[in-house]
């Protein structure tokens, strides 16, 4: 339906061609009246190839004027000119298809490059080893929150001695053991709005939009139980309790509170937790940074 005014300006556009051509070749009998329909007719081919109504209605008329100037101008059926013509619609048929499928090769790369750079994004905002957000999904949606200008709550969470953790058991088993961490902060989380992100090593942030403090606070303790209570199997059938330590802040960010000082704030909470003993969640007070 969109196109239709365009087809019809084609088919006045075609119909003035057709008179203008109809006397030059059938009342003026010029030389060059022919070539210039049949150039006429190619270029609408170039142009609408990929589109078949716009197309038949530019050539259409173009294709009846020709034999039909020739009848009145010969006054009988011109043998040549009837075999140019087939010739010509012979030409005409096969450049069609050959662009058609020109067009079609070109529009299955372009679907595939689309899915490839689809697929490509999704990896570089994913981190390998959990399949969480990584640091770089997290940036563009606190980048977003800002636009939004809504109320934003960030939970900035570290693994407990984890060092010690790979020490003992070994770095795969602590790989292990962080997959399990993400894992079970994913599952906490409200799964359309919060995002969980591996921000570093064995650091995590869980990003809130449209989240009060206590809200967040909340969600930050239980958190704290629910990775302490999560226990981790080891192969050598020991179980083991993980601990985490958790800092939170809400606020709105602003160009002037730019979200980068709310991942700062998070963190110097998060530090406070560390030196508090771990295995606790403490909420940003601006005490903590004067
Ligand atoms: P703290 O309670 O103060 O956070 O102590 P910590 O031992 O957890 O902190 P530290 O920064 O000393 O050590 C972090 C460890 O996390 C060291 C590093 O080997 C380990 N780590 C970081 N990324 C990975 C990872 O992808 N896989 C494994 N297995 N370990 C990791
Ligand atoms: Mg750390
Ligand atoms: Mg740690």
């Amino acid at each position: 339906q969109k196109t239709l005014p365009i087809q019809v300006l084609l088919v006045a556009l075609s119909l003035l061609w057709s008179w203008c051509s109809y006397h030059f070749i059938a009342y003026w009998t010029l030389q060059f009246a022919y070539p210039l329909c049949v150039l006429l007719m190619l270029s609408g081919v170039v142009a609408l190839y990929f589109h078949t109504p716009s197309l038949l209605a530019f050539v259409i008329p173009l294709w009846f004027t020709t034999p039909i100037a020739s009848l009145m101008l010969n006054q009988q059926i011109n043998i040549h000119f009837a075999v140019v013509w087939c010739i010509f619609s012979l030409a005409l048929y096969g450049g069609r298809l050959i662009l058609l499928r020109w067009f079609e090769e070109a529009w299955v790369q372009n679907s595939y490059n689309n899915q490839l750079i689809n697929r490509l994004d999704a990896l570089a905002h994913r981190d390998p080893l959990t399949g969480i957000a990584n640091r770089r999904a997290m940036n563009s949606i606190l980048h977003d929150a800002i636009d939004n200008g809504g109320s934003f709550a960030l939970i900035m969470l570290d693994v407990d001695f984890f060092k010690r953790y790979n020490d003992t058991y070994g770095h795969p088993a602590g790989d292990r053991c962080l997959i399990q961490v993400a894992d079970a902060l994913q599952r906490s989380t409200r799964q359309s709005e919060d995002v969980v992100v591996r921000y570093g090593g064995e650091e995590f942030v869980v990003a809130l939009p449209n989240t009060p403090l206590q809200g967040a606070e909340m969600l930050a303790n239980r958190l704290c139980e629910i990775v302490r209570a999560h226990v981790v199997r080891l192969k050598n059938g020991e179980n083991l309790h993980v601990t985490i330590s958790v800092g939170v802040y809400s606020g709105i960010p602003t160009l002037q509170n730019h979200w980068e000082n709310l991942i700062d704030y998070a963190d110097t909470a998060m530090y406070t937790a560390k030196q508090r003993g771990r295995n606790q969640a403490v909420v940003y007070l601006p005490s903590m940074t004067a």
